[in-house]
């Protein structure tokens, strides 16, 4: 009803039928391009619908707003909906927002005996404590009421964070874009787009800047000193002439030359932090507390380096060549680095003592916040690569590049 694609997914009466978890996309107005997961149903114990039951709180954990569906005359006959009211505390721990959707089919009424459905409907509303929406699911008419219930739930909860606060209209932004060998051609990255995106929005202006770090980092003096004056008669030419230059932005792998560049006065971040930010909801202490955790770690422990995608990987790979060589250096060789890449993520994080995320360009804001939650769930320190980056090489570089970002949005 909700998408309006009948075809889309199979669709029987059996009990069942749906397995696994379905995606459709749907633009909605008001909100904007939306995920629908439709999930298979919480009410089977055989094995299988053990399986399907993870699936669901899955995609339960990684949206906005829950709609639970409840066959509201098989609930009157069932006489309670306990099995819904446990989704709505486990939605409620992740701060998911939940309307019960009672889906009624009239025709099948009479099998009630004259009892007032909208009755039982308010009874369990009392239970519920959520709102509730009451519609036919083969009625297509009903579908526009149910969309608005939906944009009118969203619409209390949506947060815009803004990608990169404090930066004024007609202020410039330096973004250093070293390219190598796994730089892909024809596109930028998509931290990179999405900064390029929000500052022409806000009138600001940006420069991109590609830096050469072979010469930047060569053992050439004046090979460096070239690459060096580039950098910065860049940056004296906005710098210098007036304090347009709000922020200077780099790949997480150029902080060491950058850092050591550019005037203290001049702020500075990363596209990793900017992206720990954003996709953290506008708090990152918990990643800051994650790399703190990092001074903990000792010989023999575990950490997980996780990557939100897959790509291939060419040598000095922040992954899985930069970030274990200092890692190696706090757990000796008797500790442990276990790598998760791409969609996957592990069901239990307790064996970890840190975890070191990506950017988590490819993935989007609700899965990201779900491994979060998990890991704050089970006491395990997270952090992100750009974070653990700047901290380790720099104590003070790091207090500098998130002080762009450490303001509460909520
Ligand atoms: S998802 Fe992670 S590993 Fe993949 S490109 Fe984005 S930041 Fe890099």
């Amino acid at each position: 009803l909700l998408s309006g694609q009948k075809e889309y997914a199979i669709v029987d009466e059996t009990p069942g039928t749906t397995s696994d978890t379905v995606l459709a996309l749907m633009e909605i107005h008001g909100l904007g391009p939306c995920k629908l997961f439709d999930t298979a149903g919480i009410d089977e114990y055989s094995s299988l619908g053990e399986k399907r039951r993870k699936k669901a709180y899955e995609a339960l954990e990684e949206s906005d707003l829950c709609c639970i569906v409840i066959d509201l005359i098989l609930a009157i006959k069932r006489g309670n909906i306990d099995l819904e009211l446990a989704l709505i505390k486990h939605a409620k721990k992740y701060n998911i927002k939940t309307v019960i959707i009672y889906n009624i089919f009239w025709e099948e009424e009479k099998s009630l005996k004259g009892q007032d459905v909208k009755q039982y409907a308010e009874t369990f509303d009392a239970l519920s404590g959520v709102p509730s929406h009451l519609l036919s699911a083969n009625n297509e008419e009903d579908q526009s009421d149910f969309i608005a219930c939906i944009q009118q739930c969203r619409a209390a909860e949506k947060r815009d964070i803004q990608l990169l606060p404090n930066v004024q209209k007609d202020a410039f932004v330096v973004l250093v874009i070293p390219m190598d060998e796994e730089t892909p051609t024809l596109r930028l990255l998509r931290p990179q787009d999405m900064a390029i995106e929000r500052l022409l929005r806000n009138f600001s202006i940006p420069v991109l800047f590609r830096m050469d770090l072979t010469k930047a980092r060569s053992e050439n003096f004046q090979e460096r000193n070239e690459e060096k004056n580039r950098f910065l008669g860049l940056i004296q030419r906005f710098s210098g002439t007036s304090d347009l230059l709000s922020l200077v932005l780099t790949d997480s792998q150029a902080f060491d030359v950058v850092a050591d560049w550019i005037p203290h006065n001049v702020p500075l971040s990363s596209f990793s932090i900017m992206m720990a930010h954003y996709m953290s909801g506008g708090n990152i202490d918990f990643l800051i507390e994650g790399v703190q955790a990092g001074d903990t770690l000792k010989e023999g422990d575990h950490v997980l380096i996780a990557e939100a995608c897959n790509h291939n990987r060419k040598c000095n790979d922040i992954g899985t060549v930069q970030i274990p060589r200092l890692l190696r250096k706090k757990i000796g060789k008797t500790g442990e680095i276990s790598f998760s890449f791409g969609r996957t993520f592990p069901d239990d994080l307790t064996p970890y003592k840190l975890i070191v995320h990506c950017g988590a360009c490819m993935i989007d804001r609700q899965k990201y916040r779900r491994r979060v939650q998990k890991a704050k769930e089970e006491g395990v320190a997270f952090t992100n690569y750009g974070f653990f980056l700047s901290y380790e090489k720099n104590k003070a570089l790091f207090k500098r590049v998130v002080q762009v970002f450490m303001h509460k949005e909520g």
